[in-house]
């Protein structure tokens, strides 16, 4: 079993909708049992910053796949919930980011571990701190890693009842 986290982002529709509905089809789909999810969070765009803002989350999840299928199950889910245009940093409905898997270090094109950007975007270590502060990434732990970054603009949404 794998111990996986992964980010969830979108701008596009409902997307606090989506995300239950999303880590839903990651449990079923991946086979994965959810160990923690972080709360919703409001943020500014990165990359290319003439859009809507973003809602990110993470979950912390065990599974059985390896992670190369881990990546082509969230890709069949963005799919799902309506992930079409693929411009990097653009606006979508739903991107799944696999951050981590266990301690590998995979570097191919396709699949990055650790996720090559984590340690520049508050918009992934804010909610990644709140499930996982002390995990340990490529030698940094992410609280470590977060107060390295400014967290301006970035606000805790209350939990949807
Ligand atoms: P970023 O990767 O900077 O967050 P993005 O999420 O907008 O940008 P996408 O268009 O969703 O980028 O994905 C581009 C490619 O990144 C995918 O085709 C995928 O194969 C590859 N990729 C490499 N490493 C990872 C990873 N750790 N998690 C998800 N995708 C990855
Ligand atoms: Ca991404
Ligand atoms: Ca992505």
């Amino acid at each position: 079993m794998g111990n996986v986290l992964i980010a969830l982002g979108g701008n596009i529709g409902d997307v606090r909708a989506t995300f239950p509905k999303a880590i839903s089809n990651i449990l079923g789909m991946a086979q994965a049992t959810l160990l923690a999810r972080s709360s919703d969070y409001r943020t500014p765009p990165w990359g290319e910053e003439a859009q809507d803002p973003f809602i990110n989350a993470c979950v912390e999840v065990e599974t059985s796949l390896d992670p190369h299928a881990l990546l082509f199950t969230l890709q069949k889910i963005e799919k799902r919930f309506g992930r079409v245009r693929d411009q990097r940093w653009g606006p979508r409905t739903l991107d799944l980011d696999l951050l981590a898997y266990d301690d590998a270090v995979i570097n191919q094109p396709d699949l990055t571990l650790p996720h090559p950007r984590l340690f520049e975007r508050a918009f992934v270590l804010v909610p990644l701190a709140e499930i996982a502060p002390d995990r340990v990434i490529a030698g940094r732990s992410v609280a470590a890693a977060l107060a390295q970054l400014s967290t301006e603009g970035i606000e805790r949404l209350p939990d949807l009842h």
